[in-house]
């Protein structure tokens, strides 16, 4: 299962993503988080990529590119991948379908009136990344993970300034991608609007729309580390899995708490995904 979360800044694609990742067991692949972890880390890279998230713009595309290759890499999943945050141009769109195929294009809708009250409500566990929303899905303390402990704090770009140049960037260079996908037949749009739990089942139904085989998984509580029989999971391609716990963001609803480790990857490869080796643990 290759997925792709499309949606403005703040729709819920984060949020969205987790969920799915620990549902149908997918490696959470988020640019944003990526660059973040390097900037957390101070690497030269990061020093350069924060000057454009400061601004609303978009990081150079050699630079995302190199480092979510690394991370699809050195990261492995026997049951595929959700890719949130990426493609964010057509470019991207482009070089992505050099290096893997993509089943599935869903695009978060939301009304536009909403973004800035999830962005400017948004706080993040400084330790393990997972998101809250101080109206919308509060920890259960003030300012503390519920999963680690963590501080939540509030990321540098989601002010209104930068929030609404942000929301300008999609408008110019992400949207169009929403076209193209369309042309290839492979695009649903998902109603953004709504709670976490109510998005998250629109998506859940999109998935089942495609591959029906995943009914049974799609309904009922999340379990960590949920597996399909062999029998029922669709062909799957893509990088393997690794320890869910060690990787994925997982917020939102009943099932808020979770998140990735903040870890970096290095090692940029060249090629194209064709299908999964042996299995692999740890290591995001
Ligand atoms: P993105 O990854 O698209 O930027 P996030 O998943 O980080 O978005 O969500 C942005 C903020 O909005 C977070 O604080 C999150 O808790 C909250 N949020 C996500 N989905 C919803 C929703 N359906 N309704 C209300 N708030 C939401
Ligand atoms: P959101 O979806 O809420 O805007 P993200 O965490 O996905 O937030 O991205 C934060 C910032 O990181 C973006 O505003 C942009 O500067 C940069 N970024 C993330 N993904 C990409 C990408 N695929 N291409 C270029 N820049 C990116």
């Amino acid at each position: 299962m290759r997925l792709v979360l499309l949606g403005p800044p703040s729709a819920g694609k984060g949020t969205q993503a987790s969920m799915l990742s620990t549902r149908f067991d997918l490696l959470h692949l988020a640019t944003g988080d990526l660059l973040r972890e390097a900037v957390a880390n101070g690497s030269s890279l990061g020093k350069k990529a924060k000057k454009y998230m400061d601004t609303g713009a978009l990081v150079p595309d050699a630079i995302v590119i190199g480092l979510l290759e690394g991370k699809m890499k050195s990261t492995q999943s026997q049951t595929g991948f959700v890719l949130d945050g990426f493609p964010r141009n057509l470019d991207q769109a482009k070089q992505l379908e050099e290096f893997t195929d993509i089943d599935l294009v869903l695009s978060i809708e939301v009304n536009p009136g909403l973004l800035l009250e999830r962005a400017t409500g948004r706080r993040v566990c400084r330790t393990c990344g997972a998101v809250y929303h101080l109206r919308f899905n509060p920890p259960k303390a003030p300012g503390v993970c519920d999963k680690d402990g963590g501080e939540l704090y509030l990321r540098d770009d989601d002010n209104e300034e930068v929030v609404k140049k942000r929301l300008r960037t999609y408008e110019e260079q992400t949207k169009p991608i929403i076209q193209h996908y369309e042309s290839t037949g492979k695009l649903k749009r998902i109603e953004g609007d709504g709670s976490i739990d109510e998005v998250q089942n629109r998506l859940l139904a999109a998935i089942v729309e495609q591959w029906p085989q995943l009914d049974g998984l799609a309904h009922g509580p999340i379990h960590k580390k949920a597996a399909a029989p062999a029998s029922s999971r669709p062909a799957m391609q893509g990088p393997r899995p690794q320890a869910q716990a060690q990787g994925q963001r997982q917020q939102g609803g009943q099932q808020q708490g979770g998140g990735r480790r903040r870890k970096r990857h290095r090692g940029r490869h060249r090629g194209r995904y064709n299908g999964p080796g042996p299995r692999q643990q740890g290591n995001n």
